[in-house]
């Protein structure tokens, strides 16, 4: 197990010239046995961060550390560190016993008999103990999945590295295989750095999450810290399925005023002062229908969900998403008012895109109020 220190990491792929600056100005601690979830579009330096973890990159500037000890320029076999990829990369012509005992026999002088033990626990473990016989191909993706990370556990290192070890599979696969590896990873207690594209897995996944954007670290913080607070518009706008609502409003006195009709008298002033625009923020979940709105729509598309309906309307140029109860049902062409509370109203800088303004509404849940009596 490790606490790993990530101070001022850069690395940059090329020479003079054509110079790529993947991973930039990153600072980050993973927590002892904690699940950190690296999450951000395609591109965005993932991959490479947690290449320079796994000590496969060179870094360009800045430090790694493992539980206080300078690991920077250690190559990776020096590392206590087990990477798990998207393609699984087994090798085929071994069996699965073959396959997770691969790494014992490579770097350890135990007997065979004793690596087929822990081959047998691991695989205990994952549910695949009747596949220890069989070639990777002759099995499924997820049990191809599971020889992989059987593969990772055996060596029982300080750090798991995974990096999207789930997207070849279906989503239902998918989502069995996410509550897999975390009560997994729990009941290993072994820090872990896992990277997705997926906002959804890494909100569902993470005990913190790691927005990144252009090689850069846009905020760390728990699911509800990254959707409620989020640190700038990116953070905003990448969380959150369907994603929120974004739209820039002149500031008039106490009114912010919109396109397409949008008006909206603030209740806090002090939010806005000193800005003659500012850009606002509504999530789908938090618009609702009401009369006395200040946000008209006409309605371009209802998706009903069965659970509850998506409703996609224009104001102005500005395309809107809603999350209502599966009962309403407005149709095609019909102006709709919207309304939300200003607790729910986030308001970004519009030079700086820093969020001036986000979720204020009070999360306090009175858990007693669910448990049975006399507890
Ligand atoms: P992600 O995993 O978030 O999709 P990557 O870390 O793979 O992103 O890539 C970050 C950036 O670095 C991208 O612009 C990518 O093209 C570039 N990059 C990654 N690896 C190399 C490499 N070996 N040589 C040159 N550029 C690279
Ligand atoms: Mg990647």
């Amino acid at each position: 197990m490790a606490t790993i220190n990530i101070t001022n990491l850069r690395k940059e792929f090329g020479s003079d010239g054509e110079q790529i600056v993947a991973v930039n100005d990153f600072n980050l601690t993973i927590e002892d046995g904690e699940f950190l979830v690296f999450v951000g579009p395609s591109g965005c330096g993932k991959t490479t961060t947690l290449r320079c973890i796994a000590g496969l990159e060179d870094v360009t500037e800045g430090s790694i550390e493992f539980d206080g000890e300078e690991v920077t320029h250690q190559r990776a076999r020096e590392r206590d560190v087990a990477m798990v990829f998207q393609n699984y990369a087994l090798y085929p012509h071994m069996t699965v016993r073959k396959n997770i005992g691969f790494p014992l026999r490579l770097s350890t002088k135990q007997s065979t008999a004793d690596i087929d033990d822990q081959v047998e626990q691991v695989a205990e473990l994952l549910g695949i103990e009747p596949l220890l016989e069989q070639k990777p191909k002759e099995l499924s993706g997820g049990q191809q999945q599971r020889v992989a990370l059987g593969r990772a556990i055996i060596r029982d290192p300080e750090l798991f590295l995974m990096d999207e070890p789930l997207s070849n599979l279906d989503a239902k696969l998918r989502s069995t295989m996410r509550t897999e590896l975390q009560e997994l990873q729990q009941e290993l207690g072994v820090t872990t750095a896992y990277v997705t594209h997926d906002q959804t897995e890494a909100m569902a996944m993470g005990d913190r999450i790691a927005v990144l954007n252009g090689g850069e670290l846009q905020q760390v913080g728990t699911a509800s810290d990254v959707y409620r607070s989020p640190t700038n518009e990116f953070v905003a706008s990448f969380i959150g399925s369907p994603s929120i609502n974004l739209f820039s409003v002149d500031v008039k006195g106490d009114t912010l005023s919109g396109p397409g009709g949008f008006e909206y008298v603030l209740e806090d002033l002090s939010l806005v002062e000193g800005m003659d625009q500012v850009r606002v923020g509504i999530r789908p979940e938090d618009l609702y229908l009401t009369s006395d709105g200040s946000i008209p729509g006409e309605v371009t598309v209802v998706e009903e969900m069965g659970n509850e309906n998506f409703l996609y309307a224009n104001m102005g140029e500005v395309d809107l998403t809603a999350r209502i109860e599966s009962e309403i049902h407005p149709v095609e062409g019909m102006t709709v008012m919207f309304g939300f509370d200003e607790e729910d109203l986030y308001i970004f800088n519009p030079a700086t895109k820093e969020a001036l303004k986000t979720k204020t509404s009070d999360t306090g849940v009175d858990y007693d109020q669910y448990l049975q009596a006399g507890q």
